[in-house]
This record gives C-alpha cells, structure tokens and sequence, in this order.
C-alpha cells in the first residue's frame, strides 16, 4: 500500500518523488511538466497516426486480393 501510493507521486516526466500530493499537484501546473504532456501527447499522437496508416496499408492490401478472388470465381 506504502509503495503504491509513493508510485503515485512520481512524475513520469522527471522520475521525481514528490512527498505529498499537494506538491506533485503543484508540480503539474509547471512549464516543464505542460511542456512534457504536450511532448508526450504529440508523440502518442503519431503513434497512432502510424498505427492506422499500417492498419489502412493491411486493408487497402486486403481488399485488392479479395477483389482479384472475386474475379477469379467470376471466371469460373
Ligand atoms: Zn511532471
């Protein structure tokens, strides 16, 4: 229980223990940890974008062979 809630006072910006809630609080509305979020959701964000560019890739690639299946049985 000690060490869950100390796990909760670590930023993951920085890896720094904060000794209360109030301080790690106080610590989120800094430049440096904003500035951090802001990184850190920018690069989720791209993160994602990749992600569906990929999925977007397998579909694309998916379809076209259903496409040349579909012909090949209307052949037959
Ligand atoms: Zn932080």
């Amino acid at each position: 229980m000690d060490k869950m809630l100390s796990c909760q006072l670590i930023c993951p910006c920085n890896n720094k223990e904060y000794i209360s809630s109030a301080s790690l609080k106080q610590h989120h509305k800094t430049n440096s940890h904003k500035y951090w979020e802001k990184d850190k959701e920018q690069k989720d964000i791209l993160i994602k974008i990749n992600r569906l560019e990929n999925e977007n890739e397998h579909l694309r690639r998916l379809n076209i062979l259903l496409i040349e299946r579909i012909s090949d049985l209307e052949k037959n």
